[in-house]
């Protein structure tokens, strides 16, 4: 049953709502999972990734997988620090399933992330945090407009008034993006600004 209040107080009664939402599924769109629901509350930062995988819509938990895994590499983060630092967020919280194509999963269609954008905003506004790091193209282009890759990883940008975001690009492995040391390079000086900003939280 999809509930959404008018006005949330708290992240916890924002979260019991986002976890029972089937708004995609009303709209008629085929869904694999339930919400992935970011472990505890109180952290400092915002993750925005795409959506989760298969792994993730079964535990319920997001960054299960080896994507997880290397960017929690890439962060030198193990899973307590990770999920202790970021608030894990993504534009659609359901695993969309495969790709009707056979390749990796099913992209989420406009509808579905702009049906998933109330969370993310209500999200934001209780957060309020000072970091925002998407991603992914998919996450990027829901904050910051579409844009490649190599313009934007090792960026800073002001979301808002005393809000940053800073890129990192997806670590599925599916992308042949991170082959080129010149982008390593991006993704490594990402990472440093991240270090930064948390740093000064
Ligand atoms: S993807 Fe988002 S809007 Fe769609 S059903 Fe899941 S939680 Fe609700």
């Amino acid at each position: 049953m999809t509930r959404r209040r008018s006005s949330y107080r708290s992240l916890a009664s924002l979260q019991r709502d986002l976890a029972v939402c089937r708004a995609c599924l009303g709209a008629g769109y085929p869904l694999e999972s339930l919400p992935v629901l970011n472990p505890g509350l109180g952290q400092p930062a915002y993750l925005y990734g795409q959506a989760p995988g298969p792994n993730e819509g079964l535990e319920r938990r997001p960054w299960r997988g080896r994507a997880g895994q290397t960017l929690r590499g890439w962060l030198g983060m193990d899973e307590d620090t990770f999920y202790s630092t970021f608030y894990c967020a993504s534009v659609t919280r359901c695993y969309p399933g495969k790709s009707p194509a056979g390749k990796g999963d099913r992209v989420p269609t406009p509808e579905e992330q702009n049906l998933c954008e109330f969370w993310r905003d209500w999200e934001l506004r209780l957060l309020r945090p000072r970091l925002v790091v998407p991603v992914g193209t998919l996450a990027i282009g829901r904050l910051l407009g579409k844009r490649p890759l190599a313009d934007c990883v090792g960026a800073r940008f002001e979301l808002a008034a005393d809000r940053v975001g800073i890129p990192l690009p997806h670590p599925s492995g599916v992308s042949l993006w991170l082959n080129s040391p010149t982008n390593r390079a991006l993704v490594e000086r990402a990472v440093a600004a991240i270090h930064e900003e948390l740093a000064a939280l």
